[in-house]
C-alpha cells in the first residue's frame, strides 16, 4: 500500500511539477519558517482562520503566504513575523493588564459566556461539573467559578475571562485518568496566570462591533475570533511550551504520575480533528522535553492516576456515549 501510494504521488508530482497541496491551498513541501521541517503545516480551518497554518513539526505559526507568526505580546493575535507588539497595542495604555478578577473581567466574562452559548451546544452534566471544579481548586490558588462543558466531540479547553474553565465533553471522553485531566487543567491555568486569555479577550472586547454592524455586515466578531483561536489555536509554541513545564511540575507536586502529560496529549492529539485543532499536536521537541521533564522530576512511590475515580465519574455521565 505504501509504496504504491508513493508511487502515486510521485507521478502526479511529474505532471504537475509540484508538491500535492493541501486542503486550503497551501502548497505541501515548503518548508517551516520557524524550524525548516518540510510539508507539515496543519490549515486551520474555522469561521476566520485568517488562512493561519500551524506546522506540525514545532507548533508555529504560518500565515497564507507562508511567513511566520507569533502571538503579539498585549493582544495575543496573530502578527507579522519579527514583530512582538503590534503598532497599534503599543500605544495602549498600561500594555500589560493586570491578572485576577477585576470589574472590568466579569463584564468581558458576561460577553464571553453569552458568546459561547450562541456558537457551542453546552453539556449539563451536573456531577461531571462538581467533580471538575473540584479537581480544578485542589489545582490552582483562589476560587473558581463552575466548570462549563460544551457538546463537542473534540477536544477542546480554554479559560475565558473571570477564570471561567470551558471543556468539551470530548476532551474528557479522549482522557484515561485524573492524572491526565490534571494535566490539562494545569496548563490552561499557567495560561490564564500569565494573562494571555485576558489581554486577547480583552484586546477584542475594545474593538467589538456594535450589534447593527454586524448584522449589516458579514464581518467575523473579533470576541468570536478570540474564542476560537483560544479553543483551537492557543498562543504559540512560546507560551504553550511554557504552560508544558509549569503543569507538569504541578502534577508532580500533586502526587500524580509523571508520565500523565505525554499521555494526556498523545491522546489529544488523536482525538483532535486534523485541521481545525491544534493546540495538541504532539511535535516531536515537546515530545522529548515532556518525556525527559518527567524523568528529572521523577516518580515517588505515591503518584497516582485515580483511573478508577476518573472513569466512574466520566462513565457514569455517559459521556463516552455517542
Ligand atoms: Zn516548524
Ligand atoms: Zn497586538
Amino acid at each position: 500500500m505504501g509504496t504504491t501510494d508513493s508511487g502515486t504521488e510521485a507521478v502526479n508530482k511529474q505532471e504537475t511539477g509540484r508538491e500535492p497541496s493541501l486542503r486550503d491551498g497551501v502548497v505541501g513541501g515548503a518548508r517551516c519558517v520557524h524550524c525548516g521541517a518540510i510539508g507539515t503545516a496543519w490549515p486551520i480551518r474555522f469561521q476566520d482562520g485568517g488562512g493561519l497554518s500551524v506546522c506540525a513539526g514545532c507548533g508555529g505559526w504560518i500565515a497564507r503566504d507562508g511567513s511566520a507568526e507569533s502571538p503579539c505580546g498585549v493582544c495575543a493575535f496573530p502578527a507579522a513575523s519579527g514583530v512582538v507588539e503590534h503598532a497599534r497595542c503599543q500605544e495602549e495604555e498600561g500594555a500589560i493588564p493586570p491578572a485576577g478578577r477585576t470589574s472590568e473581567q466579569e463584564l468581558l466574562s458576561e460577553a464571553v459566556e453569552e458568546l459561547l452559548e450562541t456558537m457551542f451546544e453546552s453539556g449539563r452534566p451536573d456531577g461531571l461539573t462538581e467533580y471538575v471544579t473540584g479537581l480544578t481548586s485542589s489545582l490552582v490558588e483562589g476560587s473558581v467559578p463552575d466548570a462549563k462543558f460544551v457538546d463537542l466531540g473534540e477536544p477542546v479547553v480554554a479559560v475565558l475571562p473571570g477564570r471561567q474553565l470551558v471543556m468539551s465533553l470530548g476532551l474528557l471522553a479522549a482522557l484515561e485518568d485524573e492524572a491526565q485531566l490534571a494535566f490539562v487543567i494545569a496548563r490552561e491555568w499557567e495560561l490564564e496566570s500569565s494573562g494571555w486569555g485576558y489581554r486577547r479577550f480583552r484586546a477584542a472586547s475594545g474593538t467589538r462591533r456594535s450589534w447593527w454592524q454586524r448584522l449589516t455586515r458579514r464581518s467575523v466578531d473579533p470576541l468570536e475570533r478570540a474564542l476560537e483561536l483560544s479553543m483551537f489555536v492557543g498562543y504559540g509554541p512560546a507560551a504553550e511550551r511554557a504552560a508544558d513545564r509549569g503543569a507538569l511540575a504541578k502534577v508532580v507536586h500533586h502526587d500524580y504520575d509523571a508520565s500523565a502529560p505525554l499521555k494526556a496529549l498523545r491522546r489529544l492529539e488523536s482525538a483532535a480533528i486534523a485541521g481545525r485543532g491544534a493546540r495538541f499536536l504532539l511535535a516531536g521537541e515537546r515530545a522529548e522535553w515532556l518525556q525527559s521533564g518527567a524523568r528529572s522530576l521523577g516518580c515517588s512511590d505515591s503518584t497516582r492516576l485515580n483511573r478508577e475515580v476518573y472513569r466512574r465519574v466520566v462513565d457514569g455521565f455517559r459521556v463516552f456515549a455517542g
